[in-house]
């Protein structure tokens, strides 16, 4: 059956080649055969019509098919070239295709790439052992493919954790923070504390409380009825407009966790893995956490998830307490493990800071010469552009000026501008997609 579907689909395609060289070429979605998808593209545009016609309408994607990219600079499939400053999400810590990651994930792929967690392989035991040792204060690691995964490992802990002390389920409520973002599954979604990524999807899970984010008195507050097992905070808030811990916010909820018993969790699935010039964002506001999770640059691109977990609750999830197929596969792990090693060198490190102060001064200066941009917040290489007033609600009409231009770039929200570049993006790239960010804030104030 098998052997005949291969033939026939071979023999369709050749054929429907060869009439193609007799007729003019046809839309992909003109007709909705399979054997057509094979066929050489003549047009962009068939490949956007394809995401239109079969994706579920989850996303707007800007309108183009990125084909190829080289350190901070990608091309599109007309040829044009765009200055990378979003990688990916915070993802590509080191661009594309970095020669390094690319020998990793090679040679691994001709070597093994699934064993299952039955087995052992080598590259996530090494893995685990050297996040370990880079954290500073984690016991034990799981890995999985996301940040979803990781989070919702986390809340997963921090009950068991709880349960663990005798502490009812009405005792085992996790504390996060509106505005905050920790990911798309039934649980995640809960735990990030905006409506607009919660609505219709009820009934959610039980056990979540909302406090505004660098509250410290409500914060307080909300561990009153000593039900708070955990809280969940992102040391700088990502999707939610790129808004950092106040300074004190992180030290005084790891009191009010010490004091009640509770789980102090960190989310640097975005801010962490150097993106704020630090391997975690939270060690500039020197606060032991119990919990950190990990995805987006863990990987530099490859999928990969974890969670650290300090002494404290490290022998809290045992024998089949949780799991994960994909999870820690080898593929992964070899990428990851050389771009933790690269992320502990300094001078990766003081890139982080000089690009992202020139990035912050430049952001500066075109806020005061267009008006677009009110203020730059943010840390190392994380920087948000809030938009001024009379711009509010219109960064994607941005973004969409920006790729005009040449330049990507992120939203964190419809007020936010984002900037994520690699981590080792040179002076000389940075400067350009800067002229070219430029160049579409002024077509847009001239619009
Ligand atoms: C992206 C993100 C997540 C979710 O990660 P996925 O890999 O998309 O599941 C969670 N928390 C933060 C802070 C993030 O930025």
């Amino acid at each position: 059956m098998a052997g005949r579907l291969g033939r026939c689909s071979i023999v369709g395609r050749g054929r429907r080649r060869c009439d193609r060289a007799s007729s003019p070429p046809r839309r992909w979605t003109d007709n909705a055969r399979l054997s057509d998808l094979d066929a050489p593209v003549t047009d962009p545009a068939d490949l956007l019509a394809l995401g239109q016609r079969y994706y579920l309408p989850i996303y707007r994607q800007r309108e183009l098919v990125l084909e190829r990219g080289e350190g901070a600079r990608v091309w599109d499939s007309t040829g044009r070239d765009y200055v990378d400053l979003a990688a990916g999400i915070a993802v590509n810590a080191f661009g594309h295709c970095d020669p390094g990651l690319v020998a990793a994930l090679t040679e691994q792929a001709q070597r093994l790439w699934h064993v299952s967690n039955v087995f052992h392989s080598e590259p996530p035991l090494r893995l685990a052992a050297e996040l370990v040792e880079a954290s500073g204060f984690a016991a034990r690691v799981f890995l999985c493919n996301s940040g979803a995964e990781a989070n919702e490992a986390a809340i997963k802990l921090a009950r068991r954790h709880a349960a663990a002390r005798g502490r009812g389920p009405e005792r085992r409520t996790i504390l996060t923070f509106r505005g905050s973002f920790h990911g798309r599954t039934l649980a995640t979604v809960t735990a990030t504390a905006q409506p607009k990524y919660q609505e219709g999807y009820e009934p959610l899970p039980g056990g979540f409380r909302y406090v505004d984010f660098n509250d410290a008195e409500a914060a307080e507050a909300a561990f009153a009825g000593d039900d708070v097992c955990a809280v969940l905070v992102e040391p700088i808030q990502g999707e939610g407009g790129v808004m950092p811990a106040a300074q004190g916010f992180l030290g005084h909820l790891r009191t009010l966790c010490d004091r009640h018993g509770a789980l102090l969790m960190f989310d640097e699935i975005q801010a962490g893995m150097g993106r704020t010039g630090r391997l975690f964002a939270h060690q500039w506001d020197g606060v032991r956490p119990d919990v950190v999770t990990l995805a987006k640059a863990l990987g530099a691109g490859f999928p990969i998830g974890a969670m650290l977990v300090g002494e404290a609750a490290a022998e809290t999830l045992g024998f089949g307490a949780h799991g994960t197929t994909f999870g820690g596969n080898p593929l992964a792990a070899a990428v990851a493990r050389v771009v933790l090693c690269r992320l502990r060198e300094q001078s990766l490190l003081d890139n982080v800071g000089a690009r992202g102060d020139q990035l912050r001064t430049a952001l500066e200066c075109l806020a005061a010469e267009t008006g677009v941009i009110a203020t730059v917040r943010g840390r190392g290489l994380m920087l948000g552009a809030v938009l001024a007033d009379a711009w509010r609600g219109r960064a994607g009409e941005l973004l969409d000026r920006a790729a005009a231009e040449g330049l990507l770039i992120l939203q964190a929200g419809p007020d936010v501008l984002r900037f994520v570049p690699p981590l080792n993006i040179d002076e000389a790239t940075l400067a350009e997609g800067l002229a070219r960010l430029g160049r579409a804030l002024r077509a847009a104030r001239a619009a």
